[in-house]
């Protein structure tokens, strides 16, 4: 049977929606590629359907811990809220979230270290002058977001204020001398 595109991309380890970098540790998708799906997700998402949902499924949950059900089955609830087996299922899986996590944290702080090392931009990834610290863009988005923070800020704002009225009252004073 020929190898699924799937497995190709598998075997030669990479992301399959990009199909070009390398998938995050544990997962089919690289960290650009998860955001990006995390973000379609929540585009898609019917906040009046998912409280509904989650209503039903807290009613759920209650009514089985009330009454001596696993959360996750309908067997008794021998082990806290779970069956055995669920108890050891929520325990592998707590385990392996942790540890997907740990993975990811100790991925992503590797990523802009690599980057320094190669000569790139270690915001982006991007190419950047050797005697700035980020690229152009990123500068240029950098600035921005400060720029945005220090525009919302009251202090600022009445700072800025102060010093129009100041430079107004200054010009008028120094075009009627
Ligand atoms: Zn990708
Ligand atoms: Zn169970
Ligand atoms: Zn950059």
């Amino acid at each position: 049977m020929p190898e699924s595109d799937y497995e190709w991309l598998d075997r030669m380890n990479l992301c399959h929606r990009c199909r070009k970098e390398r998938p995050a540790p544990g997962r089919k998708f690289c960290f650009d590629c998860l955001d990006k799906i995390r973000e379609e997700n929540a585009r898609r998402y019917d906040p009046g359907k998912a409280r509904e949902y989650q209503a039903r499924r807290r009613e759920l949950y209650r009514q089985k811990k009330t009454a001596g059900i696993c959360v996750r089955c309908s067997k008794p609830a021998t082990h806290g809220i779970y069956c055995y087996d669920h108890l050891i299922a929520a325990k592998r899986h707590n385990r392996e979230t942790a540890e997907r996590r740990k993975m990811q944290r100790h991925e992503r702080g590797l990523i802009p270290e690599k980057r320094v090392a190669a000569g790139l931009c270690p915001r982006c990834g991007a190419e950047k002058p050797a005697q700035q610290k980020y690229c152009d863009d990123c500068i240029k988005q950098l600035t921005d977001a400060l720029n945005h923070g220090r525009d919302k800020s009251p202090f600022r704002s009445m700072e800025r204020q102060r010093y129009s009225q100041q430079r107004s009252r200054r010009y008028t004073n120094g075009n009627s001398a």
